[in-house]
């Protein structure tokens, strides 16, 4: 199409990662004709970066009883999501059912474990606590251990088979996607009307849906439509060794890192959690800091390959909570802001979005938080 001219949809999406492609795949699902407009490539932003964890009785902390309900609630929808995904796509998506055991590897740790499991139990979350002979009987190449907690039905993706098979079911289900990036919004009145892009072209659609990761409160939206988020880096590691003899078989959490097999012998070591603005440079200290965790927690961790280091930015805000449903400019919806759980949470906010969309009646962020 030529510069300045203007194409019509039911429903524009801004930005493909997990969040975007989930709700612009289940909402072509639906029937509705959706674009989604990507800057650089699918992944691009967080989505790529993450371990693929979807482990909510392990991310469940102190205070945050909703974002906890609605990652139990994802998590329900997983294993159908990932079947119709497969199906969809036609490929492989690397869902396990890997189960998660913590640990803990001296005193002080074994008393925030056992603060730790105490909530898991008050939360009526499946978990058991795990002396070292069971933690090593789980888990044989564990170094010294003092006491452990197995979390069995935590399961694990791999986001970047994830984003390309959401990719192709989104274009199967005829669904349009474009490499390009969103400088500017189109309102009509007061409405959100659709988006402009850098090559000057215009993309109106009845709904928008602003799923632009940390990038979010991005200066191309008006004032008021700007949701409240903020990028917290993360930098995360990838070893490999013989898929024939893993160093673990489950996730390992320690402390201060976590460990995700993959079943072709790479091992995921995650993750910093550091506020340092938009900067995404690996570090010595950062790099050190998870090779010695994980080292601590699994010595046969030394053998292995070390074959990428990367940093990626969780789309925060500052409770935590993501942001799903209207915002404050009438056809703007936001899917944003998932920070830690972005790829767990995924399922339940496309339903969400889905739904909404199909309707023709969003509801506001602060309701959908509230259900
Ligand atoms: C180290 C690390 C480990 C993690 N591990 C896990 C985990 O184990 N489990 C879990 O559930 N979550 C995990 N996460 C969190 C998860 O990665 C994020 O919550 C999730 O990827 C957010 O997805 P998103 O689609 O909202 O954002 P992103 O993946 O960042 O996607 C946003 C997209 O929008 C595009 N974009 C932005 N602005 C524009 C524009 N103006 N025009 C066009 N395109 C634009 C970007 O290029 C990008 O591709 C982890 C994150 C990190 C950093």
């Amino acid at each position: 199409m030529a510069a300045g001219h203007s194409d019509h949809y039911d429903v524009i999406v801004v930005g493909a990662g997990v969040v975007g492609l989930s709700c612009a795949w289940r909402t072509a699902e639906r029937g509705l004709r959706v674009l989604v407009i990507e800057r650089a490539r699918p992944g691009a932003g967080a989505s790529n970066v993450a371990a693929g964890m979807l482990a909510p009785v392990g991310e469940a902390t102190w205070g945050e009883d909703r974002l906890l309900d609605l990652a139990l609630e994802s998590h329900r929808l997983w294993p159908r999501f990932a079947e119709e995904l497969a199906a969809a796509a036609g490929g492989e998506i690397g869902y396990l059912d890997l189960g998660a055991l913590h640990v803990a590897l001296d005193r002080d740790e074994a008393a925030e474990l056992r603060r730790r499991f105490e909530l898991m139990r008050s939360l009526d979350l499946e978990a058991d606590w795990a002396r070292p002979r069971a933690c090593r009987e789980l888990e044989p190449g564990l170094g010294s251990v003092t006491a452990g907690v197995h979390a069995p039905h935590e399961t694990a993706v791999d986001p970047r088979s994830l984003i390309v098979a959401l990719a192709a079911a989104f274009e199967a289900a005829g669904g349009r996607l474009e490499v390009a990036e969103v400088t500017a919004a189109v309102l009509d009145r007061e409405r959100f009307a659709g988006v402009r892009t850098q090559d000057g072209r215009e993309h109106r659609a009845r709904a928008t849906v602003l799923a632009a990761g940390s990038w979010s409160a991005a200066e191309w939206l008006p004032a008021e439509a700007r949701p409240s988020i903020r990028p917290v880096k993360g930098q995360i590691l990838t070893l490999r060794g013989p898929a024939s003899e893993p160093v673990c078989e489950r996730i390992v959490v320690g402390e201060r890192v976590y460990l995700v097999p993959r079943e072709d012998g790479r091992l995921i070591v995650g993750a910093t959690i550091e506020e340092q603005g938009f900067d995404t440079r690996i570090t010595a200290g950062g790099v050190h800091e998870l090779l010695r965790e994980a080292y601590r927690a699994l010595p046969d961790v030394a053998e292995l390959e070390l074959v990428e280091a990367n940093a990626g930015l969780r789309p925060t805000t500052p409770d935590n909570l993501p942001l799903i449903g209207a915002g404050e400019v009438a056809g703007l919806l936001l899917a944003t802001g998932h920070y830690r759980n972005g790829i767990l949470l995924a399922p339940v906010t496309a339903e969400r979005i889905a739904e909404m969309l199909e309707s023709g009646h969003p509801e506001p962020v602060a309701e959908v938080a509230a259900r």
